[in-house]
């Protein structure tokens, strides 16, 4: 017999588990053992061994070591070791950096990995969905991704969306009963949950009856699609300019060696200086220090609560001018309290905090007894009955659940209310669960006497327009306009106070047939009160969303709330005014995108809107030229999250579709967060800018000094594996050190930058030509002096002229650390740069008074008087130029 034609007992038998109590820590271990994780085969990963081997398969690489061996087999042994050791080393290099970038970017999917809510121990806990074994019971609700195979055993509206397996892309509902029958397909299976496919509504409880390769997803060999790397504009435009870049070095070094040879220079030599200059001047270290600075500040951002989940966000983060944030739990802390009621035409107000079940009930400051009283007994205990929220008390009161229903339940407690003993009183017979689109939830529950009533609680405004009668005075009365504005009023002078209200309704029910849709019991309800709760915005947010305004970046909260709660919140933190515009869903319903256009750009508070609402207003928006970052936590607002072009999902609130959907996870569901991550990309990118402008500019100089020493029929400056040092060196840890850079102090001060902006924007183009060209000649000058002096000693002015290019190069990296200029900031305030370039120097002290190096490097030791000209040479480019903008200043 197959899983879908058993009922609960069998199932239970065949796979030996305990639906009360879920699986024991010992038989899960037992069983992983048995069944493996819960995880389909992975495509092969590149190896070690191939990575490393793929840093050498650069054809001017190939070319240098080809030129190397035959220097080598011309008896240049020395030469040919040294050169093939830098090599080795730049190889050894690119493979750190690129395993690094790897084992990072891995990690993240690590932690962005699903999970599933499972039942071990008697206790429902949190596991990654790869620990799930045969056997579990497993509780999902919408926007889940189911984690493995499963026979359904509890199911509420519930309806999956199997398209993964089925193709099928409308979902199917989804119930317990047993199916007979030959040759059931997947898509009939009604009472199968299956690995891959996505809960759209309701909730349920499972059996687990496959793993791993043992589901229907494993079966099918070709859904095993790896992850897709994404590459980020910036590394596109990289990958295309430096395609340009490797030519327009190509023809600048054909040009040095044409150049030489027709001075007179030896063929030999000028091949091989040629192709070293090659090696050198190719930036083939930009793509991976670009994923490596990517990396690190993804890093720096999980510290700070973010998860990228696509690389590109990190850059698009820093374009970002408009944040669509939720309120509740994102701008408000989601801790809830009721703190007043209303029923009968009475307020009554309720105190404590927090989740401590311990509180009074007060009418004008008068003590009451909710018990006692007709209307609020019915108001409180139905609201813990319409509950999935539990309160436990483990040191202090924790909640388990949502806040606004554990805000429901402890007003409950604090009249000395159990959930448990409501329980024993009205039987649950049916549930629909509690959408943000219809802003309700209902239970079916049948009394002792056998009678069954419908429980809903929801938005005030929703309910009012679903009541035909209230409950005052003791009995149902006909809710007519008089009551109606009664309670309009009632609804509203809570929300003015910031409450977050709820309303609670019911009705006798004449039938005992279960209903198919909720729209048929979600009808001529008997209103019976409001319960209005506080959610206290979080203390962080009002200065995030100043520091985002300095920023150039708008902040437009959304909420599901009423309008006049939204108004009230969007004020204490400084969103809005008193005059400012509000629109609500309704108003949005009779807006076309084209309309919304017009005035988007001065609404800052949306309320009352449903989630496919949001998907509009983020249109909009990016209509208007903006660059949209979107919240959201539920299954209906994936399509916004994915429209935008910065998705966020919570993570402690948000399902596992709105996850997938979004590009950054916020691990504290925090806004502050948001502005955290958006500095920190504004912040990489900026670091990104540096290095590559360090790199280019000693790129151009290394390139000019030779080429402009050809034209000049000078002798070379530099020798081939000089030349391939400095770019050992400086590519190395100075261009690295940049990428870790800290902020400038005015990062969050600019306003955001054009997606479209190319790389050389903003000067770099300038800066990058001015300083090599700088750079070229200073080195060119110190070598024409020196050997000028003693044209004897060719090996003495190409180790000064050596030892310029790479000083200068380790002073002007100082100054790509700020837009600005060098003294913009304190030069030295990074540890690791500093470092990184002592380092360097002490490397090239040791490669010129180092006998047994200086044999290899061709150097000579240089007299103290030289190393004066040396670092007055090295200087300029960096100092000429801040200095001619201090005159223009002046
Ligand atoms: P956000 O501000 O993040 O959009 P929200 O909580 O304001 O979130 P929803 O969760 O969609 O938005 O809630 C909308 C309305 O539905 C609330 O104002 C409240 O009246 C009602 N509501 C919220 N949670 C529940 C619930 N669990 N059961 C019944 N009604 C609820």
């Amino acid at each position: 017999m197959k899983y879908h034609e058993m009922n609960p007992e069998e199932i239970r038998e065949k796979i030996q588990t305990d639906f009360k109590r879920g699986l024991t820590e010992e038989e899960v271990s037992r069983r992983r053992k048995q069944f493996g994780y819960n995880e389909l085969q992975d495509g092969e990963k590149q190896s070690a061994l191939l990575l490393f081997f793929s840093q050498f398969k650069d054809f001017m690489v190939i070319v240098l070591l080809v030129a190397t061996l035959i220097s080598g087999l011309l008896g240049e042994y020395i030469d040919a070791i040294a050169i093939m050791a830098i090599v080795l080393l730049n190889g050894v290099l690119g493979f750190y950096q690129e395993r690094r970038a790897e084992k990072s970017l891995d990690a993240l999917k690590k932690l962005s990995a699903p999970t599933a809510s499972v039942l071990r121990d008697g206790e429902w806990i949190k596991i990654p969905s790869k620990e799930i074994v045969p056997g579990d019971i497993v509780r999902f609700s919408s926007g889940d991704r189911i984690g493995a195979d499963l026979r359904i055993v509890e199911a509420n509206s519930l309806e999956i969306e199997e398209s993964a397996l089925t193709g099928e892309s409308v979902p199917s509902s989804k119930d317990t009963d047993i199916i007979h029958g030959e040759n059931v397909g997947i898509g009939d299976m009604s009472n199968m949950a299956f690995m891959g496919t996505m809960v759209t509504r309701g909730s349920g409880i499972g059996v687990v009856i496959g793993t791993g390769m043992q589901t229907a997803m494993g079966q099918i060999a070709d859904m095993l699609q790896t992850a897709e790397t994404l590459q980020t504009p910036l590394q596109r435009r990289l990958e295309q300019l430096g395609k340009i870049l490797i030519v327009v070095a190509l023809v600048l070094t054909l040009l040095v060696v044409v150049i030489g040879i027709m001075q007179g220079h030896d063929i030999y030599t000028m091949f091989l200086s040629g192709v070293s200059l090659a090696v050198a001047a190719i930036p083939e270290g930009l793509p991976a220090i670009v994923t490596i600075a990517l990396s690190l500040g993804v890093q720096r951002m999980i510290k700070k609560n973010s998860i990228v989940r696509k690389l590109p966000a990190v850059e698009t983060l820093g374009c970002a001018s408009v944040i669509c944030s939720d309120k509740t739990g994102t701008m408000t802390q989601n801790k809830m309290t009721v703190t007043h009621l209303w029923a009968n035409n009475e307020v009554w107000n309720v105190s404590g905090q927090g989740y401590e079940p311990i509180g009074e009930f007060l009418k004008s400051k008068r003590k009451m007894d909710p018990t006692k009283d007709v209307h609020f007994n019915k108001l409180l205990s139905f609201a813990m009955l319409c509950n999935h929220a539990e309160i436990c008390k483990k040191g202090d009161y924790k909640l388990d659940g949502d806040p606004t229903e554990g805000a429901l339940l402890v007003a409950g407690m604090k009249a000395g209310f159990s959930r448990d003993k409501l329980l024993k009183e009205y039987k649950i017979i049916q549930e629909f669960p509690f959408d943000s689109a219809r802003k309700m939830m209902t239970i079916i529950v049948q009394d002792k006497k056998g009678d069954r009533y419908a429980i809903t609680k929801g938005a005030p405004d929703i309910l009012i327009n679903l009541s035909e009668s209230v409950f005052a005075n003791g009995r149902q009365q006909y809710l007519n306009q008089q009551w109606k504005s009664q309670l309009q009023h009632a609804v509203e002078s809570l929300a003015e106070q910031a409450l977050r209200t709820i309303a609670i309704s019911y009705k006798k029910l004449n039938t005992k047939t279960k209903f198919s849709h909720e729209s048929e019991v979600e009808k001529d309800l008997t209103f019976i009160g409001l319960q209005g709760m506080i959610d206290p915005p979080r203390p962080e947010v009002y200065d995030a969303i100043k520091e985002c305004r300095e920023a150039g970046i708008k902040t437009v909260m959304i909420t599901g709330d009423h309008v006049i709660t939204a108004k009230a919140i969007g004020k204490e933190l400084g969103l809005i005014n008193s005059n400012s515009l509000v629109l609500d869903g309704a108003a949005l319903d009779t807006m076309s995108v084209d309309e919304l256009e017009e005035i988007v750009d001065d609404v800052s508070v949306f309320a009352r809107v449903s989630p496919e609402h949001k998907l509009k207003i983020v249109k909009a928006l990016q209509n208007n030229g903006h660059i949209v970052a979107m919240t959201g936590d539920g299954v209906n607002d994936a399509p916004a999250i994915k429209a935008a072009d910065i998705g966020i999902a919570m993570g402690i609130t948000g399902t596992d579709v709105a996850k997938e959907s979004s590009s950054l996870i916020l691990l504290d569901d925090n806004f502050a967060t948001i502005k955290a991550a958006i500095q920190e990309g504004r912040n990489i990118y900026e670091n990104i800018r540096k290095f590559i402008r360090y790199l280019l500019a000693s790129n151009v100089g290394e390139i000019l000094v030779m080429l402009f020493a050809m034209i000049l029929a000078m002798p070379l400056p530099l020798v081939p594996i000089q030349i391939l040092w400095v770019n050992l060196v400086t590519d190395g840890l100075p261009a690295m050190a940049l990428g870790l850079d800290k902020p400038e102090s005015d990062v969050m001060k600019r306003p955001p930058r054009n997606p479209k902006e190319g790389v050389f924007a903003r000067g770099l183009g300038w800066k990058v030509i001015s300083r090599g060209f700088l750079i070229g000649i200073a080195t060119l000058i110190a070598f024409v002096i020196v050997y000028t002096n003693n044209p004897d000693d060719l090996a003495y002015a190409q180790t000064v002229a050596f030892s310029t290019l790479v000083l200068a190069q380790l002073i002007h990296v100082f100054d790509c650390r700020s837009e600005h200029s060098i003294f913009a900031r304190n030069p030295f305030g990074n540890t690791y740069l500093v470092w990184a370039v002592i380092s360097s120097v002490i490397l090239l002290l040791i490669v010129i008074y180092y006998p047994p190096l200086a044999t290899v490097f061709h150097t000579v030791p240089i007299e103290p008087r030289d190393w004066l000209l040396i670092i007055a040479m090295a200087s300029i480019p960096t100092f000429l130029l801040v200095g001619s903008l201090f005159i223009k200043k002046k």
